[in-house]
């Protein structure tokens, strides 16, 4: 069976900085006409899945594809917060993703800032007496549950994943985006109008390429918007009930989330702007229309939040795109048209421990050592 998905692309989208940096580059190279094992998208998980196919199989051909530069997406646009569950909460044999992220970073030696101290639940009913936030937010918010979890810093993951893997021998081509793909007897990549044929390829575009993972209209690209303030001093902090470096997000409406970065920023997130189609990304300006108003909101809750926010400069201002499927619960499957093409992601923004996680198992499901999990019946069978 023969069938073509197309991936159309635009603009650089302007989605704002966020405090770190990406330190990967790719070496320019000429794009092999066959590999073992194609990976597109290089965030988290086509990252993670590309080092560990290379950690398992050294001798395999493996290379990544990445439409713009490692990081472009969701993953380098992050918060950084690491959370057990998925977004549908545990699924059937889904494992412990902390643990997992843990051994897999241990293991290709990424260093990330990786902390696990817990993360906090925040509400404005059910507040613990000794709650260490007490926050204005639409009613005292407070802390009601401690949860497994913590943080990483997501530009030194994304880099290290990407060292991880070149170190191991992978290919990583930057700005080199997978225009279509054709499905023969063995899956054919289209990047820059020449074919590249790989014995199994990993979809890992997230809320991008919809057409050509096969989400088009099964999932819903949104985009989601965070700030950084500038450097506070560690009295600061502690008076906002975070000096021991817990995440947090509410349990309750508005949602607000935010985490310490690097000990003294502190970095907000809140706002989906909703999109008729994930082309709207690239297009997407976090200085004009919906999203400017969703930060000036977030920037004014923030400083509302405690007498210690009151006139803290707000240092960076960004956003990114999230991926909601089907009852919320990540994809992992086979592509409808063809069995050698998984496709994996859609994490509703819970994907920093996830994507690493799933795509480790991604890699050893390329290599035949797993199975993919069943989460969902099957792939849509094609028309
Ligand atoms: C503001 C914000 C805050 C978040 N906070 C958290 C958090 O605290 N905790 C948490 O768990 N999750 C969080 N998330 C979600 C998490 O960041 C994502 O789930 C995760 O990064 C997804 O990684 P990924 O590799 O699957 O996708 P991405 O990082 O989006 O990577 C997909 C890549 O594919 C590339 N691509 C697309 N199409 C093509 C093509 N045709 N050819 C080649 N390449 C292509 C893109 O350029 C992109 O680089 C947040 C997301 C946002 C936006």
């Amino acid at each position: 069976m023969g069938a073509t998905l197309s991936a159309s692309r635009g603009q650089k989208p302007r989605w704002g900085l966020p405090p770190w940096t990406i330190e990967f580059h790719s070496e320019p190279l000429a794009a092999p006409e066959e590999v073992d094992f194609a990976v597109v998208g290089g965030g988290f998980t086509g990252l993670a899945a590309t080092a560990w196919l290379r950690h398992l199989e050294p001798n395999k051909r493996v290379a990544l594809f990445e439409a713009s530069h490692i990081g472009a997406g969701s993953s380098g646009h992050t918060g950084g917060m690491t959370i057990s569950e998925t977004a549908a909460g545990g699924l059937p044999g889904l494992g412990d993703a902390l643990a997992g992220l843990s051994r897999i970073l241990r293991e290709l030696e990424v260093r990330c800032d990786l902390t696990l101290p817990g993360v906090f639940e925040i509400g404005r009913h059910g507040v613990m007496p000794n709650s260490p936030i007490v926050w204005n937010d639409s009613g005292t918010l407070g802390v009601t549950r401690e949860v497994p979890g913590g943080t990483i810093d997501p530009g030194k993951m994304l880099s290290g994943l990407a060292q991880a893997a070149s170190k191991r021998g992978a290919l990583i081509f930057e700005n080199a985006p997978v225009e279509s793909l054709t499905t023969e007897e063995s899956p054919i990549l289209n990047v820059h109008g020449k074919p590249v044929r790989a014995r199994c390829v990993l979809l890992a575009t997230n809320a991008e390429s919809l057409e050509l993972s096969g989400l088009s209209g099964q999932a819903q690209p949104k985009f989601t918007l965070a700030v950084a303030t500038e450097p506070l001093q560690a009295e600061q902090i502690s008076s906002l009930g975070l000096a021991a470096g817990k995440p947090f997000y509410t349990v309750d409406l508005p949602y607000l989330w935010g985490r310490v970065f690097h000990r003294n920023r502190i970095i907000f997130g809140s706002g989906l702007v909703h999109l008729e189609d994930w082309r709207g990304l690239l297009t997407l300006n976090v200085a004009e229309g919906h999203p400017a108003e969703l930060l000036a909101d977030l920037e004014r809750r923030v400083h509302d939040l405690h007498p210690v926010l009151r006139g803290v400069r707000l240092s960076h201002r960004w956003g990114g795109p999230i991926l909601i499927a089907d009852k919320w619960e990540p994809v992992f499957r086979r592509h409808a048209y063809h069995r050698d093409v998984i496709v994996l992601g859609a994490y509703s923004g819970h994907g920093v421990a996830l994507s690493v996680y799933l795509g480790a198992w991604a890699a050893e499901a390329m290599l035949g050592k797993r199975d993919l999990p069943h989460w969902e019946d099957n792939a849509n069978a094609p028309d």
